[in-house]
């Protein structure tokens, strides 16, 4: 299913802080991975803060776009974070020296 305006994921952050309790409940086009957590959907408007004040946000981040509207040229699709994320980890992990 096609994530439009009227049935995109709402912005997980809060507004009234890191620990607050209000969420912001936007349309959050945006998703940041963490480690060993859920990730988060954002708005861009919270991008920034989620990225330095969430708990166990992958670094360097991974963002990635599940719209609505035309990606931005500087995130990446799930596949293509997927596909990069393999390909570090073949440059990091072979046994080529
Ligand atoms: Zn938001």
């Amino acid at each position: 299913m096609e994530i439009t305006r009227e049935n995109s994921p709402e912005c997980m952050a809060y507004t009234d802080g890191p620990d607050g309790s209000t969420f912001c409940n936007a349309p959050g086009p945006f998703v940041v991975e963490r480690v060993y957590d859920t990730s988060l959907v954002v708005c861009a408007e919270h991008l920034g803060s989620i990225l330095l004040h969430a708990k166990n946000v992958q670094w360097p981040p991974a963002i990635t776009w599940e719209g609505p509207g035309q990606r931005p040229p500087n995130t990446y699709t799930a596949d293509q974070y997927a596909q990069r994320e393999a390909e570090v980890h073949k440059r990091l992990f072979s046994k080529e020296s």
